[in-house]
């Protein structure tokens, strides 16, 4: 299976501490990946640094084989990106959202887009902010699909979500995922909630990979981390 990720000797800075040191990841394409870490372990980090959004401070990423930061224009296309706080503008409608998205991005499925939120019940003249938090982050799911991603990162998208909208969001997620084989790489404080979705686990902490491999062979090695409601 060819990578769509590969990082070397990955590390950032801030001021005299280090967030990620020493990352070196091969990531598979098509995968779900879940990257697990306790509060402050370098998640985010590492998430924007694959995605772009910060420079490294050591280190390279690429792309399904583009280096960044000569291939990075062109990955980028490829990547779709929810942020942790998925910063869906909530002063705006939903129609604006998708409308900003459609002139932004030249890949960009307006019917794909149209149909995911339909299929939600989100009326499109709804302002963002009026949503519950599970519709927020549909919409931002929506929003980064239909840009067409081959690589799809989503930061700690079920941790503000109630048990309900989590099971929902990771249902809808896992459906996606099938119809269009994207590779997925996705965030959490717990392990338990994502192994029943993916198939590649990363654990970090203290701002390095601990752990990284194929999820059976890990959670069957690393049984203790896997009790109910477990973290890292
Ligand atoms: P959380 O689960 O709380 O979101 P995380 O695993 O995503 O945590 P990061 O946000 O990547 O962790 O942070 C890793 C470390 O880097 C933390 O010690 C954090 O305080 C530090 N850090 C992150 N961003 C900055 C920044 N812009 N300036 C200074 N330090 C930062």
């Amino acid at each position: 299976m060819s990578a769509a990720v590969v990082t070397r000797g990955l590390g950032k800075r801030y001021r005299s501490t280090w967030a990620l040191r020493d990352c070196d990841l091969v990531l598979p394409a098509g995968a779900v990946v879940a990257l697990v870490g306790p509060n402050g372990a370098g998640k985010t980090t590492l998430l924007q640094l694959l995605a772009g959004l910060q420079q490294p401070s050591a280190g390279s990423v690429s792309l399904f084989g583009l280096s960044a930061p000569a291939g990075s224009a062109q990955a980028l296309g490829e990547l779709g990106y929810v942020a942790q706080d998925h910063p869906v503008y909530r002063r705006f409608r939903v129609s604006e959202l998708l409308h900003l998205g459609r002139s932004l991005n030249p890949a960009w499925d307006q019917d794909l887009a149209e149909r995911r939120i339909d299929e939600l019940g989100i009326p499109l003249r709804q302002r963002t902010g009026r949503l519950s938090g599970g519709q927020q982050a549909q919409v931002a799911l929506a929003l980064a699909l239909a840009k067409r991603p081959r690589l799809l990162i989503l930061d700690e998208p079920v941790a503000s979500l109630d048990p309900l909208a989590r099971r929902e969001f990771l249902q809808v997620l896992m459906a996606t995922v099938a119809d269009e084989g994207l590779t997925v790489l996705l965030s959490s404080h717990n392990v338990a909630e994502l192994e029943r979705v993916c198939d590649h686990l990363v654990v970090v902490a203290g701002g390095r990979v601990q752990l990284a491999g194929d999820v059976d062979s890990l959670l069957d090695e690393h049984r203790v981390l896997t009790g109910p409601g477990a973290g890292v």
